[in-house]
C-alpha cells in the first residue's frame, strides 16, 4: 500500500509539474488534506495515524502529507477521520429537492442515502401524476437530483409498488401474462434509467397483492443489470418464518442479492426468537445464498396506524378501508381484530404519534389506552373513531420490540443500519410533529451508545458495518472504505463525544459529536456548522444508460 501510494504522489507530482495553467488548484497538491486524524477505514481495520489527501471528488493519497500543501485543510485534531455512513433504507428524497441540506441526516454522518421503499419516485401513469409524484420515470426524479444537488448523494431502488399501480391499481388479484410482460418493461425501463435493484414493502397495498411468482418475474428483470432485491418483508411477527423464505425464494430464483430491510421481531408474544431468525438466514448464507440485512438501532417502530387493520379490509387501499368501517358486519370484525392485535400487544404498545385530522388533534403524542380513556370508551372503538373521521392514516409509534432482539440482530457481521426515517424539514421541526427518533439519531446510536457505551463491538466494527458492509450490499464498490481511487465521502468524529440526543417523548435533537461531513470531496459541515454546499449526487446502477 505504501508503495502505491507513493507511485500515486510521484504520478500527481509529475501532472502537476508538466501542467502550466494558472488554476488555484495547481499550486496546491490536494483541494482538501485531512490532517492529525486517526483514520478507521471501513473494512473494520483498528484506526492508524494517517493525513487523507483529496482533489476533486476523489481520495488521491493516504499517508504522512505534512510536506503537501492543501487548498483547504481540516485539522482531525486526533478524532477519527471514517468514511461518510450509507444509509440503506433514507426516505429524504421528496425533502433533498426542497431542502437539501438534510441537516438531520448530514448530522448523522450520512453521505448517502438508498431510497426508495416498496413504492419509488417514478416511474408513474402521466394520469397519476400530482405535485409531489412528478416523475413519470425514475431517471427523471434521478436528473432532477443531480439539476438541484443535495448535502448527500442518493441512490433509488425501483418500488414494484410503481409498475403495479401503474397496470392493475390497488385490485387483489393475480396479474394477466399481458400485464405481467408490461409490468416487467416499466421494471427494465426503471433500471436503464439507473434504479440499482428492485425493491417491494408487501405489507402495504397494492404490494401485499403481488404474488412470489409476480416478484420473482420482476426481480429478473432487476438482475440482468446487477441489481439487487430490497424488502419491507410481508410479516415481522407470526410469519416471519414464510416471510423469509418467500424473499430467500425470491433472491434464489430471481438471481439476485437479498436484503431484508428493518429487520425485527415483535410484538410482546414473539420476543426472543430472533436467534432463530438470524440462524434460517446465516444457513442460508452457508448455501450461498447473498441475503443480509440492516436494522434501525430502536426498539419501537413507526407506521401508518393502518397497518393494524386486517389485510381483508384493506383491500382497495385506506379510504376502502373507512367506507367497510361505515358497514356494521365490516366494523365488528375490525373492532374484533384490533381487540386480538391488543391482547398480543400488551399496555402501551401502540403510542399515536400523529394524526392529520385537525379536531383530534388533542389525541396526538398519547397512548392508544389515554385516547380511549379521553373518549371514555374501548380502545378498540377509540381506534375505530380515529379512522373514521381521518382521510390519512394517524401515524403510529410501536413499542413491540425487545432490546435483546435488537442487539442480537445488530451484532451480526452482515447486518447494517437503515434510518428509515426522513430527514425532518423546517416545518416538521417547528411543529414539534412526534417523529421517531431515528430521523435523528440511528448512525450515531450505534457508535455511542452500542459500540462505546454497551462495547455490544469495537468502534472499527461499527464503523465497518455503516460504511463498507453497507455500500457492497447496494453494489456501490467506490465509497464506503478510504483509499486512493475511492470517491471523497468522509466523516470526522469525536468518538468520546459521539452520540444521539433525539427520544420518543422529545425527538428534534440533532445528534452530537461528528463535527465534519465531506462529500465528493467538499464539506457539508465543517467544524460542525453546516456549510450550505450540495455536492451529493444520484448514484446509478449498472443499467444506467445515459438519455
Ligand atoms: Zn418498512
Amino acid at each position: 500500500m505504501k508503495a502505491s501510494c507513493l507511485a500515486l504522489l510521484l504520478a500527481i507530482t509529475l501532472v502537476r509539474c508538466s501542467t502550466t495553467t494558472a488554476a488555484k488548484d495547481d499550486n496546491a497538491m490536494f483541494d482538501l488534506k485531512i490532517t492529525n486524524g486517526r483514520v478507521l477505514d471501513g473494512t473494520g481495520s483498528p484506526w492508524f495515524r494517517a493525513d487523507v489527501g483529496i482533489r476533486g471528488d476523489e481520495i488521491v493519497a493516504i499517508g504522512d502529507l505534512s510536506a503537501s500543501s492543501a487548498t483547504q485543510t481540516i485539522d482531525a485534531q486526533n478524532r477519527i477521520v471514517s468514511p461518510g455512513f450509507v444509509d440503506l433504507l433514507s426516505w429524504a428524497q421528496y425533502n433533498a429537492l426542497t431542502e437539501p441540506a438534510l441537516e438531520a441526516h448530514v448530522r448523522q454522518g450520512i453521505t448517502t442515502a438508498i431510497a426508495g421503499e416498496g413504492y419509488s419516485p417514478g416511474p408513474r401513469r402521466p394520469d397519476q401524476l400530482n405535485e409531489t409524484e412528478r416523475w413519470p420515470r425514475l431517471g427523471d426524479y434521478l436528473d432532477e437530483l443531480d439539476r438541484k444537488g443535495a448535502a448527500i448523494n442518493f441512490a433509488l431502488l425501483v418500488g414494484s409498488a410503481n409498475p403495479r399501480e401503474m397496470v392493475i391499481g390497488n385490485a387483489d388479484r393475480d396479474a394477466t401474462a399481458d400485464e405481467m410482460r408490461q409490468m416487467e418493461a416499466i421494471v427494465n425501463q426503471a433500471m436503464r434509467d439507473g434504479a440499482i435493484g428492485l425493491s417491494t414493502s408487501l405489507v402495504y397495498v397494492p404490494a401485499m397483492y403481488q404474488s412470489t411468482e409476480e416478484l420473482i418475474a420482476l426481480a429478473r428483470v432487476a438482475a440482468k443489470y446487477d441489481g439487487m432485491y430490497f424488502s419491507h418483508i410481508r410479516s415481522e411477527g407470526d410469519q416471519i418464518d414464510s416471510a423469509l423464505d418467500e424473499a430467500f425464494r425470491i433472491g434464489r430464483e430471481g438471481g439476485l442479492p437479498v436484503n431484508i430491510w428493518h429487520l425485527k421481531i415483535g410484538p410482546r408474544v414473539n420476543w426472543g426468537k430472533m436467534p432463530g431468525i438470524i440462524a434460517r438466514i446465516a444457513a442460508q448464507r452457508e448455501q450461498g445464498l447473498d441475503v443480509s440485512a440492516n436494522v434501525y438501532p430502536y426498539a419501537a417502530s413507526g407506521t401508518a396506524l393502518s397497518t393494524l387493520a386486517p389485510d381483508w379490509a384493506m383491500e382497495g387501499g385506506y379510504g376502502d378501508f373507512r367506507r367497510r368501517l361505515a358497514n356494521p358486519e365490516d366494523r365488528a370484525r375490525i373492532a374484533e381484530a384490533f381487540r386480538t392485535q391488543f391482547a398480543r400487544r400488551g399496555e402501551r404498545g401502540v403510542y399515536i404519534s400523529q394524526i392529520f385530522h385537525a379536531p383530534h388533534k388533542q389525541y396526538e403524542k398519547k397512548y392508544i389506552e389515554e385516547v380511549a380513556r379521553m373518549m371514555n370508551t374501548t380502545v378498540d372503538e377509540a381506534l375505530i373513531a380515529l379512522f373514521a373521521e381521518s382521510a390519512l392514516s394517524p401515524r403510529v409509534i410501536y413499542f413491540l420490540m425487545n432490546e435483546d432482539d435488537v442487539r442480537y440482530a445488530l451484532k451480526q457481521p452482515w447486518v447494517s443500519v437503515g434510518s428509515d426515517a426522513d430527514s425532518p424539514n423546517a416545518k416538521v421541526r417547528a411543529e414539534g410533529v412526534a417523529v421517531h427518533p431515528r430521523a435523528y439519531g440511528s448512525f450515531p446510536r450505534v457508535l455511542g451508545r452500542y459500540s462505546r457505551d454497551e462495547q455490544l463491538f469495537p468502534l472499527e466494527e461499527a464503523v465497518r458495518k455503516m460504511t463498507s458492509q453497507a455500500a457492497l450490499r447496494a453494489h456501490i464498490y467506490d465509497r464506503g472504505v478510504l483509499r486512493p481511487g475511492m470517491k471523497a465521502d468522509v466523516l470526522v468524529f469525536d468518538p468520546a463525544a459521539v452520540r444521539d440526543l433525539s427520544t420518543f417523548e422529545d425527538p428534534h435533537h440533532f445528534s452530537e459529536g461528528i463535527t465534519d461531513v465531506v462529500v465528493n470531496g467538499v464539506a457539508v459541515l465543517r467544524d460542525a456548522q453546516l456549510t450550505g454546499q450540495v455536492p451529493g449526487r444520484s448514484i446509478r446502477g449498472r443499467g444506467y444508460e445515459k438519455r
